[in-house]
């Protein structure tokens, strides 16, 4: 048990999803998982992914006994793990790339001049340059020269998260910061923006 860190590890987003054996999974555990053998593999291994496949990682000449008895002294932290990425499961990843960006940057870049001239009545802010890119990370941002940057991604999102970010973005002119004024600033149009933000994380670029 002291050692369980070493051999039991999160899955990552990042990482590549290993090459599964779907070997015959014992029905002696609530929990469906798969086996994969790696000659690399020097003990068993639980993963669970962000999809919510758990993945037991055993060295070829492991038997499919010592398997199931590991994943059931193992269980519970596994279910935890499942728990939280069936909670995380409500995430959605938005689609990207260079080919979606062409596809739809055009359109953006008409929806986002429509809505900042909208939000703007409220405001009546000059703002120089707006540009749509294919931002990593980042929603939007201003700059100090007064240009609007904003992720083509917002295409991909629910309209008044969309609308948020556009909001979010236009009341830097006015507070090139987020201190209580900003967000004083965001409500005169995004009354419930605190709720929008909190939808907003759901989606991952
Ligand atoms: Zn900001």
């Amino acid at each position: 048990m002291g050692n369980r860190r070493l051999h039991i590890r999160n899955g990552s987003p990042h990482r590549p999803q290993p090459f599964c054996y779907p070997e015959l999974m014992p029905e002696t555990s609530d929990i469906t998982y798969t086996i994969r053998r790696s000659v690399r593999a020097k003990r068993l291994r639980a993963t669970v992914y962000p999809d919510a496949r758990v993945v037991v990682t055993a060295p070829p000449a492991a038997s499919v006994r010592t398997i199931v008895r590991f994943v059931e002294k193992y269980g519970d932290w596994i279910r935890q793990k499942l728990a939280k990425r069936k909670k995380a499961a409500d995430c959605a990843y938005l689609p990207g790339g260079r080919r979606d960006y062409l596809r739809h940057r055009e359109t953006v870049r008409k929806t986002v001049h429509d809505t900042l001239r909208r939000l703007n009545s409220a405001y009546g802010f000059t703002y120089g340059r707006v540009s749509i890119k294919n931002l990593y990370g980042r929603w939007g941002s201003c700059s100090s020269k007064r240009n609007l940057n904003f992720n083509y991604k917002l295409i991909h999102l629910p309209p008044h998260l969309a609308e948020y970010i556009i909001a979010h973005e236009l009341c830097h002119l006015g507070e090139m910061n987020h201190s209580v004024r900003f967000w004083k600033l965001v409500a005169r149009t995004i009354p419930d923006h605190r709720d929008r933000r909190r939808e907003l994380r759901k989606y991952l670029m």
